[in-house]
């Protein structure tokens, strides 16, 4: 599978009734209804059972690339540390086909993408969340369960999110993506809420790992336009993986972000660092539809460290973590001397 330089758009998109009962709803309806996408309807995402695909390993890819429009009925925000205090839930799932992604564990048998209709409800438990907190500011971070820009360009959710969020006080919004599809961001009224940033690797890990997701190349051009117009800009480089001559693979990506990022544009710069982690579940559902990765995932050359909801997950050992973050963070010292590393987990 290439990389993504054309928007993603769906093969196949669900309704849930009530979804109509909004006028988002509505909208997305009427504009979907007008491109050449079958439309169907579902009461629930949850009724989803017959994908086209002769196989389990080709309906995962229809999944990937269907979109359920519904509701979010759950209101109760997840907590996301270390970047955030909470989870926004504006959108599920991803197109992408990252061997090594979240999604694998938390989606497992249900990777379609869903997006939720009911945003003022949503925006209005964040508010709850923010008075809570108030004078303290509350930062949510959206994209834990999807990647959110990638699909924004069919929904603006995250456009809406954006511009709540510039209009608070105490409210900071954050995200992470693989996409450059970021133009119907740029003139958001972000009010420098927002800390936009890309994920960003060596190039073997894009290559061998990161399918169907925007060229490094892409990645870096977007987030200098989304610096240029004035958003807060991070990288996060995760997962950070131990492949062959890692050390060379990640000056050269540090060389290139060196190269290419403006100066003045790095003064406001933050990098988030993550090892390389898999859990058990996430484990089977790589070996099932992505057979022929390279990810290396033996449990027994990793530390198994205790996890949520009962899934332990297996680290890199102690010392090549601290091998990782030092040699990661000596480029960061040294090329961007003025950024901050938030953490390294
Ligand atoms: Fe997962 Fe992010 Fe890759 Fe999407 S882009 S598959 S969310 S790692």
């Amino acid at each position: 599978m290439a990389g993504a330089n054309k928007p993603f758009m769906p093969q196949l998109i669900y309704f849930e009734p009530r979804a109509l009962e909004y006028p988002l709803g509505k909208e997305l309806f009427d504009r979907f209804s007008k491109l050449e996408v079958e439309i169907r309807e579902t009461t629930s995402h949850n009724q989803i059972r017959d994908l086209p695909g002769d196989n389990d390993f080709q309906k995962y890819r229809t999944a990937k690339s269907t979109l359920v429009v519904g509701i979010r009925k759950t209101l109760k925000f997840d907590t996301s540390k270390p970047s955030a205090e909470y989870a926004i839930p504006l959108a599920t799932g991803c197109m992408g086909h990252c061997h090594y992604c979240y999604l694998q564990t938390t989606l497992g048998s249900k990777p379609y993408l869903r997006t939720y209709v009911n945003t003022d409800e949503i925006f209005a438990q964040a508010e709850k969340y923010m008075q809570e907190r108030a004078p303290e500011i509350t930062r949510f971070e959206a994209s834990c369960t999807s990647d959110i820009v990638g699909i924004d360009h069919l929904t603006h959710n995250l456009k809406r999110a954006i511009e709540f969020f510039g209009a608070t006080d105490l409210g900071r919004l954050r995200f992470t993506t693989k996409y450059h599809h970021v133009d119907h961001l740029l003139d958001a009224k972000h009010q420098g809420k927002t800390r936009f940033r890309f994920s960003v690797n060596s190039n073997y890990v894009i290559k061998n790992f990161e399918l169907g997701t925007s060229p490094l190349e892409e990645r870096i051009n977007a987030a200098i336009k989304v610096a240029e117009a004035g958003y807060p800009l991070g990288f996060i480089v995760a997962p950070l993986y131990l492949h062959k001559d890692w050390e060379e693979g990640y000056k050269e990506l540090f060389d290139i972000l060196e190269a290419k990022i403006p100066k003045h544009l790095t003064n406001d710069l933050t990098f988030e660092l993550i090892q390389h982690r898999f859990t058990k579940p996430a484990k089977r559902v790589i070996e099932k539809n992505y057979p022929k990765s390279k990810l290396e995932m033996n449990e027994e050359e990793r530390k198994y460290k205790w996890g949520r909801y009962g899934i332990g997950k297996y680290v890199y050992q102690d010392d090549q973590a601290t091998r990782l973050r030092e040699t990661v963070e000596n480029y960061i010292h040294t090329m961007f001397p003025q950024a901050k590393i938030e953490y390294f987990t």
